[in-house]
C-alpha cells in the first residue's frame, strides 16, 4: 500500500501567478521518486499539496487510488512521515519529541526506535532552548541529531509513505551520508518522495524528475539522465 499518485495538477498560491503547471507522475508502492530542480520551482508545493495543506485548482492527487479530498485530514497525516530540512523540537523531552504523532507507543517501542536511529542515550533530556522543572538546561542537539529525531519518529510512526523534503541540505558533508545512511533504512519498502537541490544526492531513486517552473523539464533514471546530460 502507499501508491501515489499526481494526475496533471495545477495549482497556484495566488491567482496571477502558477506555481504548478500540469503535473503528472507516479510513486508505485514500495518505490523512490526524487523532485530536483532550483530554488524556487515547486518543489515543496508539491509535499504541501499531498498533505493538503491547499486546494489544488486542477487535476487530482490520489493516494492508492483514492482522491486525497475524500480522505479525512487524520488518516492523511497516519499515512505520510515527514522528515524536513530542519525539525523543530517541542517544548518536552526528546522521548516526546519521538513519540509525537504516536501518542499510543510503549516506552520500550519509543527507546527502540531511538536507538535504531543512533539517539538512544539522551532521550529524557529536554531540547536545547528549554529548562526543566529542576532548572536543567537543554541538550545542545546538532543538526544531524535533530535529524536523529525526526528518523526515529518516522520509524516508530512506520507510515507507508515518506517525505523528505531536503532533509540532509542543512548538514555538512560528513553527516549528510551519515544521516542519508539511516534514511535510506527507514524509505526501505516505503513509498518515498525526496526533494532535493542536486541529481548527485539521489542517485539510487527509481525515478527522477526535473522540475523547472512548475513543469516537468526532464524524466528518467539517474543513469538515464547523466546519459542526456
Ligand atoms: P522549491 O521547494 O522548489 O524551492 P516552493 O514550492 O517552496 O519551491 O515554492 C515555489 C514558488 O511558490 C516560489 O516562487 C515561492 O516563492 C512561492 N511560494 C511558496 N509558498 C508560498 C505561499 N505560501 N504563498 C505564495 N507564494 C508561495
Ligand atoms: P506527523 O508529525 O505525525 O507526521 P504532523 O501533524 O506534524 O504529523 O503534520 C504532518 C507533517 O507535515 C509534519 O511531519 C510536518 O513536518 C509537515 N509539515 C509542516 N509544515 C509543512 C510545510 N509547510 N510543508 C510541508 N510539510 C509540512
Amino acid at each position: 500500500a502507499g501508491k501515489v499518485e499526481f494526475r496533471d495538477v495545477h495549482f497556484s498560491y495566488d491567482p496571477n501567478r502558477k506555481i504548478l503547471k500540469g503535473i503528472s507522475f507516479d510513486v508505485p508502492a514500495g518505490k523512490t521518486v526524487a523532485i530536483v530542480g532550483p530554488s524556487g520551482a515547486g518543489k515543496s508545493t508539491i509535499s504541501r499539496l499531498l498533505f493538503r495543506f491547499y486546494d489544488i485548482q486542477g487535476g487530482k492527487i490520489l493516494i492508492d487510488g483514492e482522491d486525497i479530498r475524500d480522505v479525512t485530514q487524520e488518516s492523511l497525516r497516519a499515512a505520510i512521515g515527514m522528515v524536513p530540512q530542519d525539525t523543530v523540537l517541542f517544548n518536552d523531552t526528546i522521548a516526546y519529541n519521538i513519540r509525537y504523532g504516536r501518542i499510543d507507543a510503549s516506552e520500550e517501542d519509543v527507546r527502540k526506535a531511538a536507538e535504531l536511529a543512533q539517539i538512544g542515550p539522551f532521550i529524557e533530556r529536554l531540547p536545547d532552548g528549554y529548562r526543566s522543572m529542576v532548572g536543567e538546561r537543554g541538550l545542545k542537539l546538532s543538526g544531524g541529531e535533530k535529524q536523529r529525531v525526526a528518523i526515529a519518529r518516522t520509524i516508530l510512526k512506520a507510515p507507508p509513505i515518506l517525505m523528505l523534503d531536503e532533509a540532509t541540505s542543512a548538514l555538512d558533508s560528513h553527516t549528510e551520508q551519515e544521516i542519508q545512511a539511516a534514511l535510506d533504512l527507514v524509505s526501505q519498502g516505503r513509498t518515498t518522495i525526496v526533494i532535493a537541490h542536486r541529481l548527485s544526492t539521489v542517485i539510487s531513486a527509481d525515478e527522477i524528475i526535473v522540475l523547472q517552473d512548475g513543469q516537468i523539464a526532464e524524466r528518467g533514471t539517474h543513469a538515464a539522465l547523466m546519459r542526456k546530460a
